[in-house]
């Protein structure tokens, strides 16, 4: 089809990230520049420091906003906590903590992994024995990716906590909520998390190019010993009330004008309410799904019902079945995108995301469109998936 030309109305966006903006969002955005002095600027500053604390859940925490992507926010962690040649504890959970493995790698980190069982969440246990083995204490980190977009597999971060206490290992617990933040339960004080890292273009509704680190006191004070050169990610010197030592330059004004705004969206609908809304949307999802699955040639990536993401639903794909075709006729004839299976998952899975500015209708629509590509490309599915949908949306 000629790129030109696209069907009217809407195209239904379900990738997991970048994820469908808000129109208060767009709006907030296509405002003039303010100059750097501008009263304006360091409210808009502020509002999104405290809304992304009071999302994390957190009093204790500094904030410091970065204009990158997640593999920003990653690189600041790493540049801040990690020196050459000391260890991190990487849990598998797929193609996300395998990316972040080898980044760190790539800064001279050293990684230990704990091994990723295909379909399954990262088992404690393993953590836990890892840092027991470290009796050297040479372990500076434990790196969780929470919601491993690829996989569709939202980790335990209580049970990881609960593992680092037994072994009464001293290293920081790190986590990555770039899907999972403002879709799942998430408590940074509650669990004792020491850093949390995120970006803009996923469950927070912004287009991408924002990222963030939340950092608490013992985390600040591993960074401030770590004496790798360091300019622009480094947290110390973005401990400024200058805006433009905060963002060391310039700040991306149009984004953190799109933050303030998104966080006004999630406070005014309430932050329970979204999380609640988050998990009934999967729910529909899942539905669909189990009922596709029942035809034999689809199924959960995930095997654990209960580690099922609420952002995002990755579905294997049989031998013979082409995810990428059926992607592009959803995208192209039916004008839903969804998204395709990652690393090794590539050409085994389709993804479905249903996190951020989503309703009832628009999951009909994609689970209808997923549906029309489906049947066009003949593949076997179990029919009524929306219905079953329908059912769940139904019950409350
Ligand atoms: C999307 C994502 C990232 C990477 O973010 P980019 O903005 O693409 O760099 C990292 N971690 C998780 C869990 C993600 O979902």
């Amino acid at each position: 089809m000629n790129d030109s030309i696209r069907l009217p109305g809407h195209r239904f966006l379900h990738s997991p990230g970048p994820s469908r903006v808000p129109d208060e969002v767009l709006h907030a955005m296509s405002r003039q520049p303010m100059d750097l002095a501008d009263p304006r600027l360091d409210r808009c500053i502020a509002a999104c420091e405290a809304g992304l604390k009071r999302v994390l859940q957190t009093e204790q925490a500094d904030v410091f906003l970065y204009a990158s992507n997640g593999h920003g926010a990653w690189e600041a962690v790493i540049a801040n906590v990690v020196a050459p040649g000391q260890a991190v504890l990487v849990a598998g959970t797929g193609h996300f903590s395998e990316s972040w493995a080898v980044q760190t790698e790539a800064m001279g980190g050293r990684v230990i992994r704990t091994p990723w069982v295909q379909g399954r969440p990262i088992d404690p246990a393993d953590v836990e024995a890892v840092l027991r083995e470290d009796v050297k204490r040479e372990i500076v980190a434990v790196f969780i990716v929470h919601t491993d977009t690829a996989s569709g597999i939202t980790n335990d971060l209580p049970a990881m906590r609960a593992a680092m206490d037994r072994a009464d290992h001293p290293a920081l617990l790190v986590v990555d909520v770039v899907a999972s933040l403002a879709a799942a339960p998430f408590a940074m004080d509650a669990t004792r998390v020491n850093v949390v890292l995120g970006a803009s273009q996923k469950a927070l509704m912004v287009p991408p190019g924002l990222a963030f680190v939340a950092v608490d006191a013992t985390a600040m004070e591993v960074s401030r010993r770590n004496s790798t050169p360091r300019f622009y990610w480094d947290w110390e010197r973005r401990k400024s009330p200058l805006s433009y030592r905060k963002f060391c330059g310039t700040p991306p004004q149009s984004l953190i004008a799109g933050l303030e705004a998104s966080l006004g969206l999630i406070f005014r609908e309430g932050l329970a309410e979204v999380l609640e809304r988050h998990r009934r949307l999967a729910e529909a999802v899942q539905a669909a799904v189990q009922c596709w699955s029942e035809g034999g040639a689809l199924r959960f990536f995930c095997e654990v019902p209960a580690a099922r993401s609420v952002s995002v639903t990755t579905i294997e794909v049989s031998e013979g079945i082409d995810p990428e075709a059926i992607r592009s006729v959803a995208r192209e004839r039916f004008e839903v995108a969804i998204a395709g299976g990652l690393g090794p998952l590539a050409g085994r899975a389709f993804r479905i995301g249903h996190l951020g500015d989503i309703n009832p209708a628009m999951i009909l629509g994609c689970l209808g469109g997923v549906e029309a590509a489906m049947t066009v490309q003949g593949v076997p599915f179990g029919r009524g998936g929306v219905e079953r949908a329908i059912a769940r949306l139904a019950l409350d």
